[in-house]
């Protein structure tokens, strides 16, 4: 049986929503190539809540939770409609664990940045899952597989966050990466391509870069989602491969 890719992507900054980014790019040719998904499933770095929670409104709004950027990128709005069925499935899925359906809340930026390249038209359903703040990694990762048969109905699980991020140290005049941020990607990288969810997961146990490029881990979570979806021996492949400053751009499509 066919199973719908499942992609990773590094966010970066809300302004790769619209200024016209080697990144944007990429995100624009994915959206192009993969086949065109019944809905969308996807795990931000922007949304964490106590528990599990899904949006649950017939159409989310866009909220800029961002501050500082451009007139043009605070008014930017991705209309998408939302999909109540595809709510209820996921917390059907995720039984006994218990979800809550959330009608008020909108899709954030490390959705709609990327949306906003995949699917211009706005025209695809979308379902935000907000990542549990009271989850272990494995806990995560657990969680994540059980989202698993959303692949064989045809919905693209996205999730959006990045691999290493460190705001504290981040320069946008700087386009090389620090060296621990540079380290870290590697490594990160190669456990992924060895299929090694148990290492990733328990990211506590990432060595010493660890501290620098996850200061906190909302921004790495998200890559544990699509990890879980991968089944075994299913192909993958990297694309904005790039470190620039403490921000790790790196980004993973399984399966396609
Ligand atoms: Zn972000």
């Amino acid at each position: 049986m066919s199973a719908h890719p499942a992609v990773f992507a590094g966010h970066g900054s809300p302004m790769n929503a619209v200024e016209d980014t080697d990144v944007r790019r990429a995100w624009s040719a994915l959206g192009a190539r993969l086949p065109r998904p019944k809905a969308i499933l996807c795990v931000s770095a922007h949304w964490e809540t106590e528990g599990v929670a899904v949006t649950m409104g017939e159409k989310p709004g866009t909220i800029h939770d961002f501050r500082g950027f451009p007139k043009e990128l605070h008014a930017l709005a991705y209309p998408a409609p939302g999909s109540p069925d595809l709510a209820r499935r996921v917390a059907e899925l995720l039984k006994p664990e218990p979800v809550a359906l959330d009608e008020e809340r909108g899709l954030d930026h490390g959705a709609w940045s990327v949306l906003a390249a995949l699917y211009p038209k706005a025209d695809v359903p979308v379902v935000q899952l907000s990542l549990d703040s009271t989850r272990s990694g494995p806990e995560h990762a657990a969680l994540a597989a059980r989202l698993a048969p959303l692949r064989e109905e045809g919905v693209l699980v996205l999730a959006t966050g990045n691999i290493v991020h460190n705001l504290s140290f981040y320069d946008p005049r700087r386009s090389e990466p620090y060296d621990w941020a540079a380290r870290f990607d590697a490594k990160v990288k190669a456990l992924i391509a060895a299929g090694d969810l148990g290492t990733l997961a328990d990211y506590d146990g990432l060595g010493p870069d660890t501290e620098l490029a996850i200061p906190s881990p909302e921004h790495y979570l998200p890559l544990l989602y699509i990890l879980a979806l991968r089944r075994k021996g299913e192909g993958l492949a990297f694309f904005n491969e790039a470190v620039e400053s403490s921000m790790s751009m790196t980004s993973v499509v399984v399966g396609g």
